[in-house]
């Protein structure tokens, strides 16, 4: 029997004096670099927790049911026949139905070991103890029988053990039994479920050291040990006799001879069973004994416990911790190593508990997935931004973010790898010159954290990383689209999460504003304070329609007469500072309130501007206007609302055009032939600045050209300024166009453009904007006036 023991808990193995290595805890001496930051921190932790996770559940055996399965799952696929030279006598139902549903007894017991042996057995050994008393005859018929066959017949034996709490006494042959045959211990111990029973080698009993029965069949000699009966022998190929049958003499000599037999209980109710997973389900427990006695003979087992494979464990999650590799191959594959190693190790004798160790792999391999998921952009296997945060702030770091606008443009037709690849190559060139640390990837935008600069030294390195991003993306992937912003966050006494935030910030709006970079420091803080106040303000005034208007005269140069002015914003919200009209018009676009405040000044402008009509039906009023609005057909068709409630006559008003964006667009073209149709001239500003070039002259249908008074200033003395003038009024001549050159603050000026040919003029030597009176008073000052 093996003693009932396979409801033991799990700590019991100290019964026979084994003991599982205690564990020892872990701890990684583990330096933090400053480099790696917040993601190393969070990796480095998580293999901590795993490998603790892991030794701990070794210490109390968690695993224990896993790695038994495991075992016989191992064991199954080794299975083997038994060797013949052990065998069982079994005491089974048909026996017992022989004996009248009884114990055969002593006497029966004498005769079939007197059989046994004489048909050649080695040893006998009874699975039992024979502890108490039968009859004196039956009892000194067997004592006589042990006398007759010393040194070949063994008796079970048992000794004191506790189970927890439990104390099981021992159970030992009759003192007249004992004097005359030897000892062999029965008891085993099982695992939690019964899912393997380990054996002692020896086993003491008052003072005395005993084999176990398996030992006992072995022949065994070596070292004190408990090991584990391999289940790879297959209990089916076991020889097995009936009691009876050899009582009665029907097993033949040959069958029996030169082998070892165990006597034991096999009976139904005998209650020595015992699971063997993936074989029989329950067997009976000498059969255990004899698995046992087939390990010894192949060699001791050498159990190694559960170190060696948590140390390849160790050093994998280490490798995963440091190196941050993202993919969890190192970590799978060594657990499928551990996994594959005790099918080679259980043929020779070794065993390797790999469960703590492979919990320990997965714990670790589940931690570094929620670091990937929580801190890497899976679309593009990239970090995110929240591996860079942090609620500290950095001294020495500016934050950079960097925004493709049109990323999902531009990959429209990418597959996901695609993009990936475009990101990372960007990172790369974001990485490459400089010390730049992890850089994150979201949404659209880019952010890494780069060494503290100057301010002077930022604004050019930002220009200059910008452009050098453009270059590389428009090289790289023909993408002359693609259009890089960097916002860039100096604020290094705020939280780095708060930041990163602000950089991103920035980015989209120098994004939205077209810019090459926008640095986040105090200045930009307080442009940007500016500029949503100018919002505000200029809210207020298209609400009450407060913003005015004054008007700069248009001098014809050979005359000197005014034959026109042009509508500039005069206005001082609420009596304080006059409002910079270009910054006002800048915070009108951002603020998508233009074509509103267009109208507003349309409107004072046409009002005012009849006063004018009426002194001069000649009189040209002109009005600025983005050609962006060009092509919004609500505003063109309020301005035609306008003019006729102001009955204000189409001819005489002129639109000065700045903008040159999108004249392409397929609804300008008949916006500007409705303009046209209906009287209304167009005018170029600012001609020879940004791209209004020649190409543009012949798309816009203008009657007028405005020379820029970059020009015109600079004509004293600049020669180019003067050719350009110059170049600039034949052009508009032969295309049969009125020219008029701004920013004229001097007569000498006045004369040379006079000499050129060009019609008229504007600017401060003849007036700066004026209110609509003034203006009428100096019309009506008469000819030559202003200019003689
Ligand atoms: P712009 O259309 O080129 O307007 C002429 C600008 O030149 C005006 O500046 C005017 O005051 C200035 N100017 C005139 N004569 C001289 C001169 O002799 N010397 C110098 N140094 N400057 C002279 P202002 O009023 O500050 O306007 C700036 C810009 O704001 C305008 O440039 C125009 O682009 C825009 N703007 C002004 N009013 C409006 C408006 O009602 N609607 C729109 N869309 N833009 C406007
Ligand atoms: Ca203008
Ligand atoms: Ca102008």
């Amino acid at each position: 029997m093996i003693a009932s023991l396979n409801n033991i808990a799990t700590k019991a193995r100290s019964v026979f004096g084994f003991e599982r290595e205690e564990a020892a805890v872990l701890k990684p001496q583990i330096e933090l670099g400053s480099g790696g930051g917040l993601l190393r921190r969070k990796r480095i932790k998580v293999a901590i927790l795993a490998l603790l996770f892991g030794v701990v559940s070794a210490a109390i055996e968690l695993p224990l049911p896993a790695e038994d399965m495991y075992r016989a799952v191992r064991a199954h696929l080794r299975l083997r026949p038994m060797p013949q030279d052990i065998a069982v006598v079994k005491i089974d139902d048909k026996t017992l139905r022989a004996f009248g549903g009884q114990d055969p007894g002593r006497v029966s017991d004498s005769r079939v070991v007197d059989i046994l042996i004489a048909s050649g057995v080695r040893k006998v050994i009874f699975d039992r103890a024979h502890a108490d008393r039968e009859s004196p005859e039956a009892d000194a018929v067997f004592a006589d029988m042990l006398r007759r066959q010393k040194g070949k017949v063994w008796l079970g034996v048992s000794p004191d053990f506790e189970i927890g709490i439990q104390q099981v006494t021992d159970l030992k042959p009759l003192d007249q039994f004992q004097q005359e045959a030897a000892l062999a211990a029965m008891n085993g111990l099982g695992s939690p479920f019964a899912l393997s029973v380990s054996f002692p080698t020896y086993v003491k009993v008052d003072s005395k050291t005993h084999r176990s029965i398996s030992a006992t069949l072995a022949d065994y000699t070596g070292p004190e040990t408990t090991f584990r009966p391999d289940y790879a022998f297959n209990i089916e190929t076991l020889p097995t006799f009936r009691y009876v049958d050899v009582l009665n003499g029907d097993v033949p000599d040959e069958a029996l001879r030169g082998k070892s037999v165990i006597i034991s209980y096999t009976y139904e109710k005998s209650n020595d069973f015992f699971r063997l997973p993936l074989q029989n389900g329950y067997v009976p427990g000498s059969y255990f004994h004899v698995m046992g006695a087939h390990t010894l003979k192949r060699g001791v087992p050498v159990d190694l416990l559960w170190l060696p494979a948590m140390a390849l464990a160790v050093l994998a999650i280490a490798a995963q911790a440091f190196t941050g590799s993202r993919s969890r191959r190192i970590l799978a594959l060594v657990a499928l190593g551990l996994m594959a190693a005790p099918l080679v190790l259980d043929e020779f004798n070794i065993n390797v508990d790999i469960m703590p160790a492979l919990l320990a792999l997965l714990a670790a391999g589940i931690g570094f997935q929620r670091i990937n998921r929580k801190y890497f952009s899976s679309d593009v296997d990239a970090m995110t931004t929240t591996a860079l945060s942090s609620d500290k702030p950095d001294e020495e770091r500016d934050v950079y973010a960097l925004k493709i606008a049109n990323l999902s443009e531009i990959s429209e037709d990418w597959s996901a790898r695609e993009v990936g690849e475009f990101v990372n190559t960007l990172i790369s060139y974001v990485k490459g010159p400089s010390e730049v640390g992890d850089v994150a990837f979201e949404r659209d935008i880019l952010v890494w954290l780069a060494p503290r600069m100057d301010t002077t030294e930022l604004d050019r390195h930002a220009d200059g990383l910008a452009l050098m991003l453009k270059t590389a993306i428009s090289y790289e992937w023909q993408s002359s689209t693609s259009t890089p912003s960097l916002g860039i966050d100096t604020n290094h006494d705020l939280p780095v999460a708060l930041r990163i935030k602000k950089a991103m910030q920035a980015a989209d709006e120098a994004a939205g504003r077209g810019l090459r970079f926008i640095i986040n420091d105090a200045a930009h803080l307080e442009a940007r304070n500016n500029r949503l106040e100018l919002i505000r303000v200029l809210e207020q005034g298209l609400r009450e329609r407060s913003i005015s208007v004054a008007y700069q005269p248009k001098i014809d140069l050979a005359s000197g007469r005014i034959v026109g002015a042009e509508t500039l914003i005069r206005w001082q919200p609420d009596g304080r500072e006059y409002v910079n009209p270009l910054d006002l018009v800048l915070a009108a676009e951002a603020g998508d309130r233009i074509n509103e405040l267009t109208l507003v000044v349309m409107e004072a402008a046409l009002i005012e501007g009849k006063q004018a009509i009426a002194l001069d039906p000649r009189f040209k009023l002109a009005v600025n206007m983005s050609a962006k609005s060009l092509s919004d057909t609500h505003l063109l068709f309020d301005i035609m609302t306008l003019l006729g409630r102001f009955d204000f006559p189409p001819e005489n008003l002129t639109l000065e055009l700045t903008e040159t964006a999108k004249l392409d667009d397929d609804r300008i073209a008949p916006q500007i032939a409705a303009l046209k149709a209906r009287g209304i001239c167009l005018s170029i500003d600012d001609f020879g600045t940004g791209e209004s070039n020649l190409e543009y002259i012949e798309k816009l249908p203008s009657s007028e050209l405005k020379i820029d008074r970059r020009f015109v200033q600079h004509m004293a003395t600049s020669d180019e300024s003067r050719a350009v003038v110059r170049a600039t009024i034949e052009i508009a001549h032969s295309l049969g166009k009125v020219v008029v050159a701004e920013g004229v603050e001097d007569h000498a000026t006045a004369a040379a453009l006079r000499a050129m040919g060009c019609d008229q003029a504007q600017g401060y030597l003849f007036s700066r904007a004026i209110v609509m009176p003034e203006l009428l008073a100096m019309m009506g000052g008469g000819r030559n006036a202003i200019y003689g």
